[in-house]
């Protein structure tokens, strides 16, 4: 007998049906493999904001942007969520590094589902590496056996941290996500790459990046929202958890891209193949 799933939404519970003898020797066993998910989820400027870059050239300008989760980060979420639901992960904890602010995105992850959240709070730039080192003590300290990180945080398009910490920790990882299945002690992933689907097996504990087809990340209730103020989000600091967040990365320079060009009309096809032969000189 299966505890009940649902996929749709936070209606069934699986802690309100906790597995008994009467569920056999299935649930038992998966009851047994129980274990904490660990959700990173970054705090960056809102996908719809257009974004500006500072005068000055050092940066991408944050003051009075609207900022949200990193879309990547709720698919995460969602997947970690989806995963509780079905009693194969005991707790989802939401992460996030950062300025004080970042609560804010943690209470997100809590009221899309996720048990309890930990910030750890720096004003410093805190580049992939750094977070990376800094979430594999989190995830020691917890005794997490799953991470499931964004493929890419769309401030920095730096696709590195889900990578970085499963070398450090030496786990297995299944990045470009876009279907997971867990079964007993391994985990199948399909991944999205160049050419296609790829579909690889993993044992557990191990990484997952996701990638936009996972899933459809679920709008917060406004009851969950209110329930979510009274989870527990424990702050710590880079030091507490004996990491240097120094940036090891010197950013040169950022700026915008070149304007396009205004486009133009041809008459007709012999002044088109005209103009790309003698004006742009590409055929
Ligand atoms: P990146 O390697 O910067 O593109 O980020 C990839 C993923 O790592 C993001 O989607 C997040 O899941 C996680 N991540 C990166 N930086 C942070 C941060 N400061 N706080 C929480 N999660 C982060």
């Amino acid at each position: 007998m299966f505890r009940p799933v649902n996929f749709a939404g936070a209606n069934v519970r699986p802690e309100a049906c906790p597995p008994s003898v009467a569920d056999g020797p299935h649930i038992q066993e998966t009851a047994r493999q129980l274990m904490k998910i660990l959700v990173p989820v970054k705090r960056v400027v809102d996908y719809n904001v257009k974004v500006r870059v500072k005068s000055d050239g050092t940066g991408v300008e944050t003051a009075g942007v609207k900022m949200s989760m990193n879309p990547f980060d709720e698919i995460a979420v969602e997947e970690a969520v989806r995963l509780k639901e079905k009693g194969v992960a005991s707790e989802v904890i939401a992460v996030s590094l950062g300025v004080a602010a970042c609560q804010e995105t943690i209470r997100t992850a809590l009221a899309m589902g996720a048990d309890r959240g930990i910030l750890v709070e720096s004003d410093a730039e805190l580049q992939p590496l750094a977070v990376a080192k800094m979430l594999k003590a989190i995830v020691e300290k917890e005794d997490a056996r799953l991470v499931i990180l964004g493929k890419q945080a769309i401030d920095d398009d730096m696709s590195a941290t889900g990578q970085m910490l499963a070398a450090l920790l030496g786990w297995p990882q299944g990045t470009f996500a876009s279907k997971v299945t867990i079964e007993g002690g391994s985990m199948t992933v399909v991944r999205e790459v160049d050419g296609g689907l790829e579909t690889v097996v993993l044992t557990l504990p191990a990484i997952i990046t996701t990638d936009l087809r996972l899933n459809e990340p679920r709008y917060a209730s406004l009851p969950n929202i209110m329930k979510a103020r009274k989870k527990t989000i424990d702050t710590m600091k880079p030091a507490d958890l004996g990491v240097d967040p120094a940036p090891r990365l010197t950013v040169v320079k950022v700026e915008e891209p070149a304007k396009r060009q205004a486009g133009r009309k041809v008459a007709s096809v012999a002044e088109l193949v005209d103009k790309l032969r003698n004006e742009a000189k590409v055929i």
